[in-house]
């Protein structure tokens, strides 16, 4: 057992704490991991606010990068030293959706997210004698961590561990969401709405993929700014008028994908609306549970359009988190530009009041 300092919400209102909470040693198949750097996500907020409800008291993020620090009995492939990025689906490998070949779906992962703890029913983490909760089996708001060996995803030695904790949600899931669930084509067009790490990830995927227009969706023109520096080549202000029909305007021929990365009802509504024929809207951003949103089918079917639903970006974090790794140190991929700052552990919450104003894309917390 260590004393590690943690980021702890209770699930009152504004009851985020900064404390010192005990860490148990890693049980057979985990991995303890120091964290070095942890990115602030809209998960977190949706935690906070109340609009997902997970066992609580959690030690909150999902988002990190660290370094491994001890192994538990029956661990392979990772050694204490290795650099690795936290994936928050640490997969099994032998549930059927594994089998399948979908391991962003795991059945495993999916249990330890919806009950806070590991594989084996309990948590690592305590704080005087009272148990605490894992997020999404990462917990990366703390110094260290332990999770499933399969949540470790070792990375080469040489990447910025500050820099590349983005891959490991925002990127993952943005950039899988055009390469993996949608399959954009080259030559295809491509439109963006919301512009945070996960919109600009999934603008830096359609670039990467080769579409032939890239229209970005924001109301804050400096994001908008910055979608244009990632590859973007529109941008639609979308307090200045109904953004569906300025993204008709702007790509008359028609939209063959429209991503969804905020994940309001009215967003979502907007991407399916704004398709043109034969096209896909795909949710990226994630709404409240409950939220619905409507559609008219007849619409839908005469125009052939599709609508799907991206979790993780469709990724199998063991082999596409190294690759996004390797896209950003061979210069494909822009990370530095969606990392807009780095703050200690200690002001966790100003930095997640940060993200909820709208004022940051991404803020790394470091230890
Ligand atoms: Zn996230
Ligand atoms: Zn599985």
């Amino acid at each position: 057992m260590t004393t590690v300092r943690a980021v702890i919400y209770d699930g009152t209102p504004g009851g985020i704490e900064v404390a010192d909470v005990e860490l148990a040693a890693p049980r057979p198949g985990e991995v303890e991991v120091a964290i070095v750097a942890a990115g602030v996500c809209h998960s977190d907020l949706h935690v906070i606010r109340g609009e997902w409800v997970i066992p609580l008291p959690v030690v909150l993020g999902h988002e990190g990068a660290g370094t491994v620090t001890a192994l538990g009995a029956g661990v392979t492939g990772l050694a204490v030293g290795d650099h690795v990025v936290l994936s928050w689906v640490p997969q099994c490998g032998t549930c059927r959706q594994c089998g399948l070949g979908r391991p962003w779906q795991c059945e495993t992962a999916a249990r330890v997210a919806a009950t806070g703890v590991l594989y084996d029913g309990t948590s690592r983490f305590s704080r005087n004698g009272t148990m605490l909760h894992h997020y999404l089996g990462v917990s990366s708001f703390a110094e260290r961590v332990v999770i499933p060996a399969s949540g470790a995803v070792k990375v080469r030695s040489d990447a910025p561990l500050d820099v590349i904790a983005i891959v490991g949600c925002a990127v993952a899931t943005g950039v899988g969401a055009v390469r993996n669930t949608a399959a954009v084509e080259a030559g295809a067009t491509v439109a963006v709405i919301g512009l945070g790490g996960v919109g600009l990830s999934c603008v830096q995927g359609a670039r990467l993929a080769g579409a032939s227009r890239i229209v970005a969706v924001d109301v804050n023109p400096a994001k908008l700014a910055v979608a244009i520096r990632l590859g973007a080549t529109d941008t639609i202000d979308a307090s200045l008028a109904d953004p569906v029909e300025q993204l008709r305007d702007a790509v008359p021929e028609g939209l063959d994908y429209i991503f969804d990365a905020i994940g309001r009802i009215e967003t979502t509504e907007q991407a399916i609306r704004a398709l043109g024929p034969g096209g896909a809207a795909v949710i990226v951003g994630l709404p409240p549970t409950g939220a619905r949103a409507s559609f008219e089918p007849l619409v839908l079917a005469e125009a052939n359009q599709r609508i799907l639903g991206s979790n993780y970006g469709s990724v199998d974090p063991r082999t596409d988190i190294p690759l996004l790794v390797d896209l950003y140190m061979d210069g494909s991929l822009d990370l530095d530009e969606l990392v807009s700052g780095r703050r200690p552990l200690a002001e966790a919450v100003a930095a997640l009041a940060d993200l909820e104003a709208g004022r940051t894309l991404r803020t790394l917390l470091v230890n």
